[in-house]
């Protein structure tokens, strides 16, 4: 394996970019978007498909922030599990959560087939493994929640394991077996491209820089809305939004050499999975549709960076470390790295509410996963169209964490949202 590439600063798949449009004239729309990841692509989908007349602005291009540089796992377990969820919630309400996550998840798989996207779907189930015994017990419970819901799920020994993946170091694991793997970036242009087609403005290299009321800043133009929809993840506290509740987290990918059929069983005996480990910061790799090993992680001195470590090559060195200790025979080159940052919560829960002021803006951010960014972008919808409000509760803001206010000024953002992170992955129980 080689650990010495040089890093590249350009994600992959970001090298076919078209010219953006930019937006240069005042308008008046039913709804503006903000923000074309995920979040803000699904919402412009779900407004438009009400008819109403959609336009999204985007400060660089759709796809740039995270969602585009992902790995591509479109699994209902990402940042937090259906255990997890039961032990912040009552079963019943948690129970509502996952339907809601596997709703999202739903959309961006009919998504992709209905309209043939090119995005690189693979059906690949997702499979959980445990690093240790303890962590085993909880996959076994995860297991059996997820299929009590009727889910499929099947589950692994330490024996069986090793004849789906070919390590002799997991413990067991489970599946998620509606998962599938996309290719992220490409799911976005071809989400911007069908949105276009069905009569949707989408404005590139067009940051907004202020909300008022119902109307929006942006360098060239000013425009005005009767629903505005935020959905800039990480970048909310640079509208001067609910800064002190958002922050982010930082991974790694690297992306391989195509793989040849050897390497490929060397590394999956029976068939590909998308694989995620159970520890704290944890390891993932899927196998892309074209063949390619995508490979993901992060470490601790790097977790909460300020900034993307470009040139952090110990971070790096840290996950080619893990798969070589995980795989010793296959030897795999890496042809691409990139770092990538996405908005998270002090409790690893989304944010998703009306502005306390203006309920006619809805903030979608810290989703920590694209199948949750789906289903709120689709509930922001339902909420201001429908007056829909059973999800309320769960994503708004404000919640009990254990650092916050004074203490959090005092100890800075930063090392606030680490300890809450961690300590919430403790009280859950969580796997790692
Ligand atoms: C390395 C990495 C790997 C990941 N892997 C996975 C995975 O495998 N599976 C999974 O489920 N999740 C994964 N995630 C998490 C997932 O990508 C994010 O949670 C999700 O994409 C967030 O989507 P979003 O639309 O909310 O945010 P973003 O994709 O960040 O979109 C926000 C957009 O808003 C724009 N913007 C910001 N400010 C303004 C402004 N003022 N005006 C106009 N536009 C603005 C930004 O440029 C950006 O394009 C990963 C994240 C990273 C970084």
């Amino acid at each position: 394996m080689n650990n010495h590439i040089q890093p590249s600063k350009q994600v992959l798949w970001y090298l076919q970019n078209k010219k953006p449009l930019k937006c240069t004239q005042d308008m008046h729309v039913d709804v503006a978007v903000i923000g074309g990841g995920i979040a803000g692509l699904s919402a412009a989908q779900a407004f438009a498909s009400r008819n109403k007349k959609v336009a999204l602005f985007e400060q660089h291009f759709c796809g740039s922030g995270a969602t585009g540089k992902g790995s591509g796992f479109v699994t209902p377990n990402s940042e937090l599990s259906l255990s997890d969820f039961s032990h912040q919630t009552d079963n019943e309400k948690s129970q509502e959560l996952w339907k809601f996550i596997n709703n999202g998840l739903e959309k961006i798989r009919t998504n992709t087939l209905d309209y043939n996207f090119d995005c690189g779907y693979t059906s690949q189930g997702g499979l959980f493994v445990a690093n240790c015994d303890r962590t085993l017990k909880n996959i076994q419970e995860e297991h059996k929640k997820i299929s009590m819901l009727g889910y499929e799920s099947q589950l692994f020994g330490k024996k069986e394991i090793s004849s789906i993946l070919g390590s002799q170091l997991y413990f067991g694991g489970m599946t998620y077996g509606n998962s599938f793997g996309i290719n992220t970036y490409e799911y976005c242009k071809s989400l911007q491209q069908h949105l276009e087609q069905n009569g949707v403005s989408i404005f590139e290299e067009t940051p907004v820089t202020q909300i008022n009321d119902h109307t929006l800043t942006t360098p060239h133009a000013t425009i005005t809305a009767d629903y505005i929809i935020v959905c800039v993840d990480k970048f909310l506290p640079e509208l001067a939004v609910m800064e002190d509740q958002i922050y982010h987290a930082q991974n790694f990918i690297l992306v391989s050499e195509q793989l040849n059929d050897d390497q490929i069983k060397m590394i999956f005996p029976e068939k590909p999975y998308m694989v995620w480990d159970s520890q704290l910061i944890y390891n993932y790799f899927r196998l892309s549709k074209d063949r390619r090993l995508i490979l993901g992680g992060g470490d601790m001195f790097s977790l909460y960076a300020k900034e993307e470590s470009h040139n952090y090559q110990r971070g790096y060195n840290k996950i080619i470390n893990y798969f070589q200790k995980m795989f010793p025979k296959a030897n795999i080159q890496f042809e691409y790295q990139w770092p990538g940052l996405f908005g998270i919560s002090k409790d690893l829960a989304p944010i998703a509410t009306p502005d306390s002021k203006y309920p006619h803006i809805y903030y979608i951010a810290a989703s920590a996963g694209l199948p949750i960014a789906t289903a709120l972008a689709m509930y922001s919808a339902e909420h201001l169209l429908d007056g829909k409000k059973d999800m309320d509760a769960y994503f708004a803001p404000k919640r009990k964490y254990f650092i916050d206010g004074i203490l959090q000024k005092i100890l800075g953002k930063k090392i606030s949202f680490a300890v809450n992170n961690l300590l919430i992955q403790k009280t859950l129980g969580c796997f790692k």
